[in-house]
C-alpha cells in the first residue's frame, strides 16, 4: 500500500516527486493487486461477465454528459487536457461513461441482452488526499447493460458480495436505497427543497449550493449540522412510484432469498447524476458492528446510455475500490498468497561463465525452477553470502575452470557438500534433488 509521503500530502518542492496522492505500487504490494484482479476475474467470469478494457483518456464531453456536470467529479475533481490537436480529454474518473460509450460504439446493442462486461485499472480525481482517498487509485467494476430486471443488480451486488468473501473478507453489510426514476424523483425534490430551504440557514456553504444545482446531494453530506438537519427530511422510499416501488421490494425479497446482510440507507443517494433506483454500497464492518469505509459502490443507471444516444437501455452496475480492499486485507491479516522464493542460486566467476548462466536461467526458467543470481558481484564469497541470505537450498558455481570444461559444481547449503555435473545435466539434477526435499 502507498507509504511514502506522496500520500498524506506532503510535497517536498525541490525533489522530483510522484504527483500527490499518486503513487507507485511497489513490489511487496503486487500480490494483493494480483490477488483482486485474479478473484475478481474468476468470479464474475464465471456469472458471464466479460473483460473489456477501456483507455484511460475519453473525451471530456463523455464525463459531463454522462457522470453529470453538477457532480462533484465534474466540477472539482477531473483531470482535463487540450492534446496538441486540439481536443479535449479527460483520464477517466470512473468507468461507467466509457462502458456506455463503448456498448454503443461497438454495437453490443444488438448482441442478447444484458451484456454483462467487467474491468480493472486505474481512475483519476482530483480530490484532496487522506487516509484511503487518493488522486489514482483503482477499480475493479461490473456493468450490465439491456436488463430493468431487479435480478440483474442483485446478481451484480451478489458477485460484488463473493469477491470480497473469496478474499477472506468477512464482516461486510450492504447499504441499500432507492432512489426513484425521473417521475418519481422530480415530485420528491420538490418536497425535499421545501423542507431544506426552510432550514437553509444551517445548512453548510457547500449545501447552500447544492439546494440550488443537486438538493438530493445534501441527503449524504458529511457535515454534522446538515446531518441533523437530514435527519427530518421526508425520505425517497416514501415517495417512490408504483414501479419503482414494486422494482425495489423485488430487489430486497432475492437479497433474502440469497441470505446476504443489508441495511436499508435513507441517506445513501451516491454522488453521480446518472443513478435510478436502487443504489447500493458494500461496507465492512468491525469486530463491533462498527461501519468502515465503503469498499464497493453502485447502482442503476436506467437513463444513462440515453444521453449519448436516442436508445434506451437499461443498466446498472458498480465499482470496487481496490486499494481500501488491500487496506482492509491488511488490517486483518489477509494473506494474498506466498511468491514463491528461489530455491536455487547461480554463482559465477567471470564473464565466460556468467554469460554461461544466463543461458541456463532459461533451461531452469523452462522447467519451471526459480533460480537467483547476482550477476553484478565478481567475488565467489560475496556472492555465496547473498545465497545464504536467500536460504537457497543449493547454489550453483560456475568458475573458469568449470566453465572451459562446460562442468558446474552443485554446492548443498545446508552440509556444504560439493559435487560437480557437466551443464547440460544440471536441470535435470536439480529436479531431482528438489523433488527429494
Ligand atoms: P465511486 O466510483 O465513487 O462509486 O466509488 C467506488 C469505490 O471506489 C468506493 O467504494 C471506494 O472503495 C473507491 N474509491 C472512491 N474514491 C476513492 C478515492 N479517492 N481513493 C481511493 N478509493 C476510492
Amino acid at each position: 500500500m502507498p507509504a511514502s509521503d506522496n500520500m498524506t500530502g506532503k510535497q517536498a518542492s525541490n525533489k522530483i516527486q510522484a504527483p500527490q496522492g499518486m503513487f507507485d505500487i511497489l513490489p511487496e504490494d503486487q500480490p494483493f493487486y494480483k490477488k483482486i484482479y485474479g478473484t475478481g476475474e474468476k468470479i464474475s467470469s464465471f456469472y458471464g461477465f466479460k473483460e473489456i478494457t477501456p483507455p484511460i483518456l475519453e473525451s471530456t464531453e463523455l464525463f459531463e454528459k454522462g457522470t453529470g456536470e453538477t457532480t462533484e467529479i465534474v466540477e472539482k475533481q477531473m483531470y482535463s487536457l487540450k492534446t496538441k490537436g486540439g481536443d479535449s480529454l479527460t483520464m477517466r474518473p470512473e468507468f461507467t461513461p466509457s462502458l456506455a460509450r463503448a456498448y454503443l460504439e461497438q454495437g453490443m446493442i444488438s448482441l442478447p441482452q444484458p451484456v454483462k462486461m467487467f474491468s480493472f485499472g486505474p481512475v483519476f480525481r482530483h480530490e484532496k488526499p487522506q487516509a484511503g482517498r487518493y488522486r489514482q487509485f483503482h477499480q475493479f467494476n461490473l456493468e450490465a447493460f439491456g436488463s430493468k430486471r431487479p435480478i440483474v443488480e442483485v446478481e451484480i451486488i451478489y458477485v460484488f458480495y463473493n469477491i470480497l468473501q473469496a478474499l477472506g473478507i468477512k464482516k461486510l453489510i450492504i447499504e441499500l436505497n432507492s432512489i426513484g426514476d425521473k417521475e418519481c424523483i422530480g415530485d420528491y425534490k420538490k418536497l425535499l427543497v421545501r423542507y431544506l430551504k426552510k432550514n437553509e440557514s444551517h445548512l453548510c456553504s457547500d449545501c447552500k449550493r447544492r439546494l440550488k444545482i443537486n438538493p438530493l446531494r445534501i441527503m449524504d453530506c458529511k457535515q454534522e449540522r446538515c446531518k441533523q438537519i437530514v435527519l427530518g427530511a421526508p425520505q425517497i422510499i416514501d415517495h417512490l412510484c408504483k414501479e419503482c416501488h414494486n422494482h425495489f421490494k423485488k430487489v430486497l425479497e432475492f437479497l433474502d432469498e440469497l441470505g446476504l446482510p443489508y441495511s436499508l440507507n435513507p441517506c445513501l443517494v451516491r454522488g453521480l447524476d446518472y443513478y435510478t433506483r436502487t443504489v447500493f454500497e458494500i461496507i465492512a464492518e468491525d469486530e463491533l458492528g462498527r461501519r468502515l469505509g465503503s469498499l464497493v459502490g453502485g447502482g442503476r443507471y436506467d437513463d444513462l446510455v440515453k444521453l449519448f444516444s436516442r436508445k434506451s437501455v437499461p443498466a446498472c452496475g458498480g465499482a470496487g475500490g481496490v486499494e481500501r480492499i488491500i487496506a482492509i486485507m491488511k488490517e486483518r491479516n489477509l494473506n494474498p498468497g506466498e511468491t514463491p522464493e528461489p530455491r536455487v542460486f547461480l554463482a559465477q566467476l567471470g564473464d565466460a561463465a556468467k554469460i554461461k548462466s544466463l543461458k541456463l536461467m532459461e533451461d531452469f526458467r523452462k522447467a519451471g525452477i526459480l533460480v537467483a543470481e547476482s550477476f553484478d558481484r565478481d567475488s565467489l564469497s560475496a556472492q555465496l553470502k547473498n545465497a545464504d541470505k536467500l536460504k537457497v537450498l543449493y547454489s550453483l558455481i560456475i568458475g573458469e575452470e568449470e566453465a572451459s570444461r562446460d562442468m558446474i559444481i552443485i554446492r548443498d547449503m545446508i552440509n556444504g557438500r560439493q559435487t560437480s555435473v557437466k551443464t547440460d545435466k544440471v536441470v535435470g539434477e536439480l529436479k531431482k534433488k528438489l523433488k527429494q526435499q
